[in-house]
This record gives structure tokens, sequence and C-alpha cells, in this order.
């Protein structure tokens, strides 16, 4: 079985553009220092956003197909800007999968310090996250929901690794 770690935020939830309105809403602007987006975010009420009615692309029955293929050893490997958003997400993740492991990451430390990324597959939307995972050795496949490659292997969907990796959890093409 191949190690796969699955993003959470822009693969297993649309978190993200109810998160940027409401960003906005409160006058917060990308540009703004970092600082500005970490007091909101330590505030901010996640369960808001982490919910079902924001699944992305089935995501939740994609990866109970990945999990009887028998080809993965998964785990959800997500950023979390705070411990109350981390709560939350255990939460939501816990209600759906009881054996998967969770594995949250303190926004600003790379997610190839938190695990051995070598061979394993990282699904992830964000692309800064893909190229350190490339770099240190692993498999980056890109989720984009308009199938934008960047460079990466693309999916839309969690269950379409079924057709990019073999019985094994080896790349096909
Ligand atoms: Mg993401």
């Amino acid at each position: 079985m191949r190690r796969l770690y699955i993003d959470f935020d822009g693969v297993v939830m649309d978190t993200i553009p109810t998160l940027y309105r409401d960003l906005e809403k409160k006058g917060i602007s990308l540009d703004d220092d970092e600082s500005v987006r970490t007091a909101f975010f330590a505030e901010y009420d996640f369960s808001q956003v982490i919910k079902d009615k924001y699944i992305l692309n089935d995501s939740i029955n994609c990866i109970n197909k990945l999990i009887k293929s028998k080809r993965f050893e998964i785990s959800f490997l997500s950023h979390i800007n705070s411990l109350r958003e981390g709560t939350v997400k255990i939460r939501y993740l816990r209600r759906h999968f009881k054996n998967i492991t969770i594995i949250l990451v303190p926004k600003g430390v790379s997610k190839t310090k938190m695990v051995h990324s070598k061979d394993a597959i990282l699904v992830d939307d964000f692309s800064g996250n893909l190229r350190e995972w490339n770099e240190t050795g692993g498999i980056a496949v890109r989720f984009s929901k308009d199938l934008e490659s960047k460079g990466y292997k693309v999916i839309d969907r969690l269950d379409k690794l079924l057709d990019m990796f073999d019985k094994n959890g080896d790349l096909i093409c």
C-alpha cells in the first residue's frame, strides 16, 4: 500500500470561498499583514464552514471508495491557523472516518517537515505545498475544481486517484 496524504481545505471541503468572503466582510485583505489574518482566524467560528454542506465534489464518498480499494494507507494532512480550527476539523473528520490518521500542521510549517514525504502521495490544492512535496521525493497531485494543473498531475475528484494509481499504488502513466 502506498501512503496517501489528503489535504483538507480545497480538497475535502470547499472552505476557501466562504473564508475569503468573511475576511472581506471584516475589511481584511490578503495584502494585509499576516498577523491581521492570524487574529481573525483565532476568533473565527470554523464550524460555520466545516460542515456537510461544503463537501467538495463528493469527497467523503470518494474517500470511502479509496479505503475500500485497499491501495492506499490514508492520512489527512491539514494546515491550521488556530487550535480552535484544529478541534473543529478533528471533530468533523471523526464523524465520517473512524480509522484515518489526522495530522494537523501549524501554519508556517511545511507539510514535508511533519511527515516523511518520500514516495508518498500528497493531494493538495496549493501549489506551494506540492512544490515542496516534489522537491523532497514525494508524488504531488494537484486538486483543482477546474482541472487547472499548474504543471502537476491534476484531479477534480478524489476517486480519480483510482485511475492514476494501480492496485499496488504505483503510478499508471
Ligand atoms: Mg488546501
